[in-house]
């Protein structure tokens, strides 16, 4: 037979394209078409609905950046119309390929009911299926003028980011207003020949299968009358029931298609439109579920549905009783879908306790699938808290995204830094956005790394990044490739659903042991230095906080402050969210940011104070320090509040051939006439901590221009060219600090370099004004180390300082917390920080041996999708421990996040608890959140080896408890009435519940 396969390809394109489409509605009437700007924010829905509007017509522009507009849209149902389906289509200017990232709508009827939502692949509203004829409409439209700001020529520089630059051109026109006729054959038809369309493409050519669909799509495609498209539809579909009747073979990849819209909290919008995006991708879900028995929806994120209940009570209404049917679906179990690398220890765990009760509060859901799949890379702590909240399950799917190497398994065990095994899925269909064509179900399916032990995947299915959630086509199409030769057996499940199945046929799943590194968006760990240095000082304000609130509810009766404490808390989990703590949101997103962190700390250290001055005593009495560190300093237990000891001097003086030597008996640190640390001398153990013919506290200016994602990205290329500023304005003595002044560019830095015990503390201050540089702190060091430890939530990993293999040459920029650590056995060196998280460690080879290097990131100058990203003044303390090990890291590290606090006040403070091993670390004291009244104390092994401890209440108590984050007992409760023996494992992470006596 001869070969005609190209042109019957082609033949269905156009066919498609420019007379079945286009057949969809073949009648229509325009409608009336009014309008009210609201003249600034968005306003309540009544405030909307009673607004007086004025007419506008289609093809008029609307819309100034991120307006809100009400249309009021009026029209009659013909009466000949009588009999059929009838639908409006709104649209407000639409482009289609870019639904969730332009102007969007929410539908209400007139008495404030929402419909759905309108975006870009989502234009229509049912009016009457069938229509009696005369009906009168009357639709309400939230249209919010929503600029483009990722648009054809992406990481453009664009001012649109803030309403405060983004100007008062109006931004869409209105494109059609119209009462149409719905064809529903034709509309089948076209989903017929998209999914026959779309597999035949899929399938080999050398098959009979390819072939079938192919000669089945030419006879439908020879029963249309182009004339006629409507009448003939019905004719062209029966053309098509025999290839779309023909079941999948047994040995089909099996998908779970679960109904989603992953919705960014904040990123080219502020918080104020996610609000809103909610709003109308849940409405559209609720109105699809409705129509659609089979479809299954998970939404995730209870920020998200807080916002719903709080701001769109109308909406909540509908999704609760979704929830209810079992078919809307709460998943996720964390306050939002977080960067997992950065936020501390507690912050880690606040996300699932705040998460998971919410969902259990609202609905009695205690869901145990973990839906990150759009986070930039996994910690190792992270399997260990997953474990704790009762949950055991993990998804994402953007390790695909990693630029260097393939990651082996889509289902595994992902094996966390204390060894907790999480039962881990990564969707083989590559998206979060999952639109159910043909190639990606045959990319899932043939992408999948586990066939042949299994055979289950999950595609997260519809629209999302800006929301709309998933389409009626969309369902369609899954119901067409339910049961279809050549194509995965889809079917509609819950994501709990899913991992039942996937662990049912899979019980000896590959292990991966350690973080899950996502070799891209490295520059996330420094972009938008101050929204990160937000989120350290609440960590640790927040730390603060509880335990002197505690202590002084427990020792002075004084109230705890649970409602504050909770808000505070959700308010720094949200801005933990995977695109505003690692800087890649719009400028308006990290200018409320910033504003947020001021207010937080002033409302955290009013909490801290009022404690502190209840704990106190007598102001006249004297200083009190107060130590919120997990360790005893200068004399003051851990947690508790005594006068403060004397420090240990440092003297000062010239160094021979110019500089500033600095000594404090501990360490004997020299500066030279640039500024530059020559040597630190660590005076106990006798030997030298600058590599040989170095310099330390060396800052290096990199150009960063990187080849897309510009907030997110620094490209490995950035290495190849350096400036080491080490030409200095000023180096001085000030206070026994030196202090050094340099400029350079655009900008200027102040460093001050003072000795504190075993600490070289380094106090930086710049003035940024560059673009498209990354600013470097250098320490080489005289250490030969293979590898090197970085703190994490509960513990550290390490990573290697060589480049061996491709994984370990990809982790060239990498996330740290409170410390990096090297060591020679039996010597090590701690660079801490107070709130940087990005740093690289290289080794370096010269004539006294290799050294390893370890720098810190300061500041970089992406133009997009902020163009101001970092400009400004920033302050930065790093400190040197040299001799340290790490668990001088882990204690140094609470140091300078910590400051100790002086209040006046002669009553020293006991701690609540005292623990007797510093391996042990409290992070966290905390009055119970079911304000019982009940003590919660949080601690974990820090160092990566045993410890038997023992843990003294300073309060009489009745019953011990171990319990889960949630604060929920996992054990019987035993009586104490002293100490509490505590055996723990490497890295293991335990919280007691202590009732009061
Ligand atoms: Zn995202």
């Amino acid at each position: 037979m001869h070969d005609d396969r190209d042109l019957v390809e082609a033949r269905l394109k156009r066919v498609l394209n420019e007379r079945i489409r286009p057949a969809l509605y073949p009648e229509s009437v325009p409608l009336e078409v009014a309008v009210w700007h609201a003249p600034d924010e968005p306003v309540p829905v009544a405030e909307g609905l009673a607004a007086t509007p004025e007419p506008i017509a289609v093809g008029d522009a609307w819309g100034v950046p991120w307006g809100t507009s009400w249309f009021t849209v009026t029209g009659t149902v013909p009466r000949e119309w009588a009999g059929r389906t009838v639908e409006a289509l709104l649209d407000l200017g639409f482009d289609e390929d870019m639904p969730g990232f332009q102007c969007e709508g929410l539908v209400y009827l007139p008495d404030g009911a929402p419909v759905k939502g309108l975006n870009p692949r989502n234009q229509w509203v049912r009016v009457g299926a069938p229509v009696k004829g005369g009906e009168q409409v009357r639709l309400h439209v939230e249209a919010a003028s929503n600029p483009v700001i990722l648009g054809r020529h992406p990481f453009q520089p664009t001012r649109l980011g803030d309403k405060e630059t983004a100007g008062s051109d109006p931004l869409y026109r209105l494109t059609r207003m119209d009462l149409a006729v719905f064809d529903e054959n034709v509309w089948q038809l076209v989903m017929d020949l998209e999914v026959l369309g779309e597999l035949m493409h899929q399938l080999p050519v050398e098959g009979a299968r390819r072939w079938e669909l192919m000669r089945a799509v030419n006879r439908a495609l020879d029963a249309v009358d182009l004339q006629d498209v409507n009448g003939t539809a019905a004719a062209a579909r029966a053309e098509l029931t025999g290839v779309l009747s023909a079941p999948a073979v047994p040995s089909a990849h099996r998908v779970s298609a679960v109904g989603h819209a992953h919705i960014d909290s904040a990123w080219l919008w502020p918080l104020r439109e996610t609000v809103r995006k909610v709003a109308r991708t849940a409405s559209n879900m609720t109105a699809l579920l409705e129509d659609e028995p089979d479809f299954v929806f998970a939404m995730s994120q209870a920020q998200q549905w807080a916002w719903i209940k709080e701001h769109r009570p109308e909406v909540w209404a509908k999704v609760t009783k979704a929830v209810a049917s079992g078919r809307f679906v709460p998943t996720g179990g964390m306050w939002v879908e977080s960067d997992t690398n950065m936020p501390g220890s507690e912050a880690m765990a606040r996300q699932f306790v705040h998460g998971k009760r919410f969902f259990i509060d609202e609905f009695g859901v205690d869901n145990e699938e973990v839906w990150l799949p759009d986070t930039f890379g996994f910690a190792a702590g992270l399997p260990q808290i997953i474990k704790a909240a009762g949950s055991k399950r993990l998804l994402t799917q953007k390790i695909s995204w990693s630029q260097t190497n393939t990651f082996p398994h889509h289902t595994f065990l992902w094996e966390g830094l204390d060894g907790t095994r999480i039962f881990t899925h990564f969707p083989p269909v590559d998206t979060y956005n999952c639109s159910m064509t043909g190639g990606e179900l045959a990319h899932a399916a043939r992408n999948f790394k586990d066939k042949g032990v299994a055979r289950h995947s999950l595609a997260p299915t519809g629209w999302g990044d800006g929301g709309g959630g998933t389409t009626r086509e969309m369902v369609a199409k899954a119901a067409r490739v339910r049961d279809l030769e050549g194509s995965p057996a889809v079917r509609w499940e819950t994501p709990a659903d899913f991992f039942a199945k996937a662990e049912a046929e899979y019980p000896h799943p590959p292990v991966w042991a350690g973080e899950l590194y996502l070799e891209l968006h490295r520059a996330t760990l420094t972009s938008q230095a101050k929204t990160k240095q937000g989120n350290r000082r609440s960590e640790h304000l927040l730390r603060e906080a509880e335990l002197w609130a505690a202590t002084a509810a427990v020792r002075a009766g004084a109230p705890y402050p649970y409602a504050q404490l909770d808000r505070i808390w959700k308010t720094v989990l949200l801005h933990q969210f995977h695109d505003i703590l690692p800087g890649s949101s719009i400028a308006w997103v990290h200018r409320e940011a910033r504003r947020t962190y001021e207010l937080v700390a002033e409302e955290l250290n009013g909490i801290i104070d009022a404690a502190q001055r209840a704990l106190a005593g007598d102001a006249s009495g004297g200083t009190l320090v107060f130590n919120g560190a997990p360790h005893a300093r200068g004399g003051v237990p851990a947690g508790g509040a005594a006068r403060p000891e004397p420090g240990v001097r440092t003297s000062v003086r010239e160094r021979d051939g110019g500089g500033h030597v600095l000594d404090n008996g501990l360490l004997r640190v020299e500066v030279d006439a640039r500024g530059l640390i020559v040597s630190i001398y660590d005076v106990e153990a006798d030997r030298e901590t600058v590599a040989p013919g170095k310099v330390a506290g060396l800052l290096q200016l990199h150009p960063d221009f990187p080849n897309k994602w510009d907030a997110w990205d620094v490209d490995e290329f950035y290495r190849n060219t350096v400036t080491d500023l080490t030409e200095a304005d000023e180096v001085s003595l000030v206070d026994g600090s030196v202090r050094v002044r340099r400029s350079f560019g655009s900008s200027s830095v102040t460093q001050v370099l003072t000795l504190s015990g075993r600490r070289l503390d380094v106090d930086t201050e710049v003035d940024w004004h560059e673009t498209e540089k990354f600013l470097k702190l250098a320490f080489p060091l005289d250490v030969h180390a293979d590898r090197y430890a970085s703190e994490s939530q509960y513990g550290h990993v390490f990573r290697a300082t060589h480049t061996n293999t491709s994984w370990e040459a990809a982790k060239f920029e990498a996330c740290n917390h409170r410390f990096v650590h090297v060591e020679e056995p039996g010597w090590g060196i701690a660079l801490v920080n107070d709130s940087t998280y990005g740093h690289d460690v290289t080794r370096t080879a010269g004539e006294a041996g290799t050294t390893t290097t370890v720098r810190v990131s300061l500041l970089r100058a992406p133009r997009f999708p902020d163009p101001e990203t970092d400009q400004g003044v920033h302050r930065f303390r790093h400190a040197l421990v040299p001799g340290a090990t790490i668990g001088d890291a882990v204690r140094e590290g609470y140091v300078v996040n910590l400051p100790e606090r002086r209040v006046p006040g002669d009553a020293e403070v006991a701690p609540l608890v005292t623990v007797d091993d510093d391996a042990v670390v409290v992070t966290a004291v905390k009055l119970a959140d079911d304000e019982s009244g009940d003590v919660v104390v949080r601690f974990h092994e820090s160092r990566g080896g045993r410890a038997r401890a023992t843990l003294t209440p300073g309060f009489p108590v009745a019953e011990v408890v171990e319990t889960d984050l949630l604060e929920r007992p996992t054990a019987e409760p035993r009586r104490h009435d002293g100490p509490v023996p505590l055996t723990l494992r490497p890295f293991e992470l335990v919280t007691l519940r202590m009732k009061r006596a």
